[in-house]
């Protein structure tokens, strides 16, 4: 309460809020109104500044993979603070957290041979990098028309000018002059969403390969240099591929000699049950993305990995030009390196994969038993990743009125009422319009998964 300059009840314009452009905020009317100040965490577990305890079944942001108070990563951190905090890796100067972070990414990752590990921010600098790697392999290589991109509706892949136009959801682009000409969109993989009537998935699988051919060849294959997705689709709503999906759309990728970059950022490091979305669907990428759970969000850090067939190409080219001029001051920041080491061998210690697997089918069906809620449209999910869609009819071509589940004067959506009362019960979860996303610490045990169920169907019977 500290935090809030006027009173916002009226929903008067003269209202401040408070001091902080909050990413993500519909000015007044959400965050700066009543903003949920998050203060101390420990396991599956965060803490506001009142005291009040919640249950974290969005892992942060997708991210806190190994939960709240992990010591190996604090430990890792001011090991790391006290011997070096910082230097750069420009120039042929590195630190070793940072070239041994390199060597155990490309160990781990197997879906694919990985050569190279460019170390970025986070997600969407590692999809601005993508990008530009791709445009320089392209121009090294003597093709420079082949320049567009394509991405898919409702994906997410980052809010910076170029991840942010890959990004297939038009409130990311609308008022920011985006998306850029080079992105083309294609379509959303959500079959209950968007199948025709007595369409298989393998045969809406088919459907979208075909429409993804036909784009291709419209726009003309040479003009064609990536094709970006999400293994499972996050922030769009959690949309798990249909049968065939990657497989076929693969085909396609590679008849045209478009590069296929899997954007791993909230898949990767165990969530769906497998080390990394690629294993689980067999998606064989040029390069990948990663963020999110690579140092369990304890340190901001982010990478590209490179196929060896880039990375020689880069690098023939650098030597003519006399350097690849890209990188970030804190690429390979040692810190963040070194709880990201510290993060990697956690996973594989405690097989926190195999963890997933096994406790997904509690928390998978456990959830998915209320489908039968006449104000749920579709729950879906994999591993520790799952979306709920309300619908009026149980039907997605029925939404809510927007005005439904209104709590205050401004905040609306049958998702949003609901939301607000896990909130109360002491659960977070994330909210989009009629979509609530969880995607919880992957350290969650039996007591966590069983007390987010019966959360849940607390606040499903208070908006019912
Ligand atoms: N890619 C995906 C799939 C994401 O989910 C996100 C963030 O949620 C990003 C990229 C952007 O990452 P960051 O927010 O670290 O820039």
């Amino acid at each position: 309460a500290h935090l809030i300059k006027d009173d916002v009840s009226d929903g008067s314009k003269s209202f401040k809020g408070h001091d902080m452009l909050a990413p993500f905020t519909a000015g007044w009317q959400t965050t700066d109104a009543n903003p949920l100040v998050i203060d101390k965490s420990e396991g599956c577990y965060v803490y506001d500044a009142d005291g009040k305890k919640y249950i974290d079944s969005l892992a942060g942001l997708w991210c806190t993979a190994l939960g709240g108070n992990e010591p190996r990563l604090v430990e890792a951190a001011m090991k790391q603070l006290n011997s070096l905090p910082f230097y750069h890796s420009f120039w042929n100067r590195t630190t070793k957290p940072s070239l041994d972070l390199a060597k155990d990414l490309l160990e781990m990752f197997t879906a694919n041979k990985m050569e190279k590990a460019f170390f970025t921010n986070g997600g969407s600098d590692a999809n601005d990098t993508q990008v530009k790697l791709v445009w320089y392999y392209y121009n090294a290589l003597g093709k420079p028309e082949k320049k567009k991109f394509i991405a898919r509706n409702k994906s997410y892949h980052g809010s910076t000018l170029i991840s942010a136009s890959l990004s297939g959801l038009p409130p990311m682009h609308n008022n920011f002059d985006l998306p850029a000409p080079f992105v083309l969109h294609t379509d959303c993989p959500h079959y209950w969403r968007f199948h025709l009537e007595g369409e298989s998935e393998e045969d809406f699988a088919t459907r979208l390969a075909k429409n993804l051919e036909e784009l291709i060849l419209k726009e003309g294959p040479e003009t064609i240099a990536a094709f970006i997705a999400e293994p499972v689709m996050g922030a769009g709503g959690v949309i798990p591929p249909p049968a065939t999906y990657f497989d076929k759309i693969q085909a396609v990728v590679k008849k045209y000699d478009i590069l296929f970059i899997a954007d791993e950022v909230i898949c990767a490091f165990g969530r769906l049950g497998t080390m990394f979305g690629c294993d689980k669907y067999n998606i064989k990428p040029d390069l990948v993305t990663l963020a999110k759970a690579l140092s369990s969000a304890y340190m901001p850090i982010g990478a590209v990995l490179v196929s060896p067939q880039i990375n020689e190409v880069i690098y023939s080219q650098s030597n003519k030009l006399g350097t690849f001029s890209h990188g970030f001051t804190y690429s390979g920041h040692p810190v963040a390196c070194a709880v990201a080491i510290e993060a990697l061998k956690i996973y594989k210690e405690r097989d926190i994969p195999g963890h997933v697997s096994s406790m997904a089918p509690r928390f998978q069906d456990g959830l998915k038993a209320f489908s039968d809620s006449p104000i749920i449209g579709e729950i879906r999910g994999t591993g520790f990743i799952l979306g709920t869609e309300f619908a009026d009819n149980k039907s997605p071509n029925t939404p809510f009125p927007a005005e439904w589940g209104k709590l205050a004067n401004f905040v609306a959506g049958v998702g949003a009422y609901f939301g607000a009362e896990c909130q109360k019960l002491g659960m977070l979860v994330r909210i989009a319009g009629d979509i609530i996303m969880m995607s919880p610490p992957l350290i969650m045990g039996t007591e966590h998964i069983d007390e987010i169920i019966s959360k849940y169907e607390k606040a499903l019977r208070a908006t019912e």
